[in-house]
């Protein structure tokens, strides 16, 4: 037997729909009625370019991203991103501008370094990274601006996108498809599929192609964004299981109505969760009001002391993965995509009688 409903907010990998869940678990049984299982077909087989075609389209149909925009599925997670995106984007002596939010953000900037020139146009790390830097230039000669919409352990995300005179890059990994985005502003979107879009696994990157190969660097060709492209994301074994429940993801989204239903859904778990915290004077938020992420709301108790007595309330209710992140402290609860606002509700619940047995 199945125990009592679990209320996950786990910061990625995390929860995806049930119905995902479920078709995901039959094709490992069956897949579409082949008598095969999606772990044992070719990715050179015709069902399985079908998933990835149908994987790739849907992401840019999901995003209306212009026609010529490819879509590739990776290995390697976002980390390695950070490493490619300088790669392929930075000219021999060229150099590259960042906005500096937070863990991931540094770690982008670092491996930008051991590419070349880096400058680091806007950080928020003298305040732990408690808000968005607002109000810097970024040099015209840059090859790329590179920014994180949403700042996963810290909480904060880019309420408005940032305008660049230079080809706009960011690691969407924590906030992709949780709201509508102009892809053509964008020369790459790149993000690990293990939140919004799906397992962790693969890692999906959207690219304008005309964009690429102006380095004067030779790649390797599994480093080479071109390549990648140009072989249609199976230049090697693509991640198969994780492209195939990406795909369920992503119809799911669309199936109740894509990135404009995932904002208003966001949005009224974000303002009821945000709300408790504002309303209860036990709990803080961590972060610039204005600046606060829709995915990772992020909190403290006033009073440390109390947070056994508060872990062991949540905890009976069904309730997991609200521990904040190391570096951050207090709690963090992930509301992906996929989480109910039930779940949020909960909750609220139980924050609101602590504070009443508390307060
Ligand atoms: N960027 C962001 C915004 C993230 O949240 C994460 C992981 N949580 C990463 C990058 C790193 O992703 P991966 O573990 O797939 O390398």
């Amino acid at each position: 037997a199945t125990k009592t409903k679990v209320h996950n907010y786990s910061a990625g990998p995390c929860i995806l729909p049930r119905e995902v869940f479920e078709k995901a678990a039959q094709a490992v049984l069956d897949f579409e009625g082949s008598g095969l299982s999606i772990l044992e077909i070719s990715h050179r087989s015709k069902p399985f370019e079908a998933v990835m075609a149908k994987a790739q389209s849907l992401v840019k149909e999901l995003l209306g991203a212009p026609d010529n925009y490819q879509v590739v599925f990776l290995g390697g997670g976002a980390s390695l991103g950070f490493h490619m995106v300088p790669l392929n984007y930075m000219k021999l002596g060229g150099k590259s501008a960042y906005a500096n939010t937070g863990e991931w953000a540094t770690r982008a900037v670092k491996e930008s370094k051991l590419v070349g020139d880096t400058i680091v146009v806007a950080s928020s790390e003298d305040k732990n990274f408690s808000y968005i830097p607002k109000g810097y230039a970024i040099p015209s000669d840059a090859d790329y601006f590179h920014f994180t919409s949403n700042n996963t352990i810290f909480g904060t995300q880019y309420r408005q996108l940032p305008k660049s005179p230079v080809p706009l890059i960011c690691d969407m990994s924590s906030d992709i498809f949780s709201r509508p985005v102009n892809v053509a502003d964008f020369a790459l979107i790149y993000g690990g599929a293990q939140k919004n879009m799906g397992p962790a696994g693969a890692t999906m990157y959207l690219f304008d192609p005309e964009r690429l190969g102006h380095t004067g660097r030779k790649l390797s060709p599994m480093l080479d964004l071109k390549n990648h492209g140009a072989k249609e994301s199976m230049y090697n074994t693509p991640p198969v299981f994780a492209v195939y429940v990406s795909m369920l993801t992503m119809e799911w989204m669309k199936s109740v109505g894509g990135v404009v239903e995932m904002e208003r859904r966001n949005a009224a778990k974000a303002k009821l969760l945000y709300d408790a915290i504002d309303r209860l004077p036990l709990f803080k938020g961590t972060t610039a009001a204005e600046d606060r992420s829709v995915m990772n709301a992020t909190f403290v108790m006033s009073d440390a002391a109390l947070e056994p007595a508060f872990d062991v309330m949540w905890k009976e209710a069904g309730i997991s993965g609200i521990r904040g992140h190391r570096s951050v402290g207090g709690y963090r609860a992930s509301m992906y995509n996929a989480l109910p606002i039930d779940s949020v509700q909960v909750l609220v619940d139980v924050m609101e009688e602590f504070a009443k047995k508390h307060g």
